[in-house]
């Protein structure tokens, strides 16, 4: 990729895709602020360089439209404590007042540009959107990796009206994941959990041929055991996905390396207070739910972690939100950060859950994208990066 350190940006106006997708609470106060932290980097070298930095970001899904509730507003205020340092706002990304504010900006200051997604086109990677974008700045940036999976105006179409580069976070973020994706030394182990296989199948399939083995926990799993003729009873089950799952199951590779749930916590109710019983997987009792992984499940997802030289996770075993159905998942986040393997963790619940062990400095690499980093390292190219390489 192109790096930031090839082009000559001194004094340039330079637009940077940022991944400040944040938890905003009712009071308007930013959450968990790793994404924006890891982009200060980025922009504290381009204030060096003397440059104009127009920031542009997502937050949320608003759909194509306005909705102050996705407003970027108050994570500008937020990027202002960071940064020790006024942050201008721009209510719109795009359009003349944009233009005009971006023209006035001093040498090293910041600007933010309101929500991408309260216009359709950002989505869409529509070509005149890309443009209006591109009119703000004479460099592109894309420091956002986190939505590199996604060929949108601020990822893709952007880069074909303005020379681009990786900032220091997407280089950070590649390299770390491409030790995984060339050489991964084995045993080679994933775990992915989550709520569902429709969003993570094809990954699977590709992981398939890169693993030793890939354990698989959370919702998703339910699906699995249903397609093996377990009755999940009230466990979530994707009922239209189950002949996609028996399929996979069939595969040669996945008999050989899936490692599926034995026993699960079944609970009579989706609540802290239900009534819980560790069962195995063929014997739920009638109307209740699955929703953490059991205790035999847990020995057998340590015992493959334990000589494991590379380890991946993505999503939760559980529903890991309540304290009740967490163990699953925080045994295997111990498990995880005790291992000596080159680790990466990627989704918001497994690195929230690798917080709450206070294990951070334990894993290896710590991705800000979940959905990406999964994309990345099932052997598909992000489109978002392939635009930066030029390929
Ligand atoms: P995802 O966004 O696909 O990674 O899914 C994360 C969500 O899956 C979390 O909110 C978990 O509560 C949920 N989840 C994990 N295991 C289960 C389960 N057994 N039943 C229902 N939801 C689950």
């Amino acid at each position: 990729m192109t790096a930031l350190t090839d082009l000559d940006l001194k004094g340039k106006r330079v637009l940077v895709r940022v991944d400040f997708n944040v938890p905003i609470d009712d009071n308007c106060h930013v959450g968990d602020d790793t994404r924006m932290r890891e982009s200060l980097p980025t922009i504290n070298y381009l204030r060096k360089q003397g440059c104009k930095v127009v920031l542009m970001s997502h937050l949320g899904r608003p759909k194509g439209s306005y909705n102050a509730k996705y407003s970027l507003a108050p994570v500008a205020k937020h990027l202002q404590t960071l940064l020790g340092e006024d942050v201008v706002f721009s209510p719109d990304c795009i359009g003349r007042e944009a233009e005009q504010m971006t023209s006035e900006l001093k040498a090293g200051q910041v600007m933010l540009l309101e929500n991408l997604r309260f216009y359709p086109m950002e989505e869409n990677n529509d070509k005149e959107f890309a443009h209006k974008l591109a009119r703000l700045a004479d460099v592109y940036v894309n420091d956002a990796f986190g939505t590199a999976h996604r060929a949108h105006a601020s990822t893709v179409g952007v880069t074909a009206f303005l020379p681009s580069c990786a900032g220091f976070l997407m280089e950070k973020e590649i390299a770390n994941l491409s030790r995984v994706t060339n050489a991964p030394e084995h045993p080679f182990v994933a775990i992915i959990g989550g709520a569902k296989v429709s969003d993570k199948y094809s990954v699977i399939e590709n992981l398939l041929g890169k693993v030793d083995k890939l354990l698989i926990g959370g919702g998703m799993a339910n699906t699995f055991l249903a397609a093996m003729g377990d009755i999940m009873q009230k466990s979530l089950v994707e009922h239209d996905k189950v002949e996609l799952a028996r399929k996979m199951l069939e595969m040669p590779l996945a008999k050989e390396k899936l490692v599926l749930p034995v026993d699960l916590v079944a609970a009579d109710g989706f609540s802290n207070d239900a009534k819980v019983r560790v069962v195995p997987t063929y014997a739920i009792p009638d109307d209740w739910m699955a929703l953490d992984i059991g205790t035999e499940t847990i020995e057998l997802f340590k015992e493959h972690l334990k000589d494991a030289k590379t380890i991946i996770w993505n999503g939760p075993l559980g529903v890991f939100e309540m304290d009740k159905f967490s163990h699953g998942t925080m045994e295997i986040a111990q498990a995880v950060a005790d291992s000596e393997a080159f680790s990466v963790i990627g989704g918001g619940d497994s690195l929230a859950a690798i917080g709450r062990c206070n294990a951070k400095n334990k894993i290896s690499h710590l991705s800000t994208g979940g959905g990406a980093s999964l994309e990345f390292l099932s052997g598909k190219i992000l489109p978002g990066v392939a635009v930066l390489t030029g390929k």
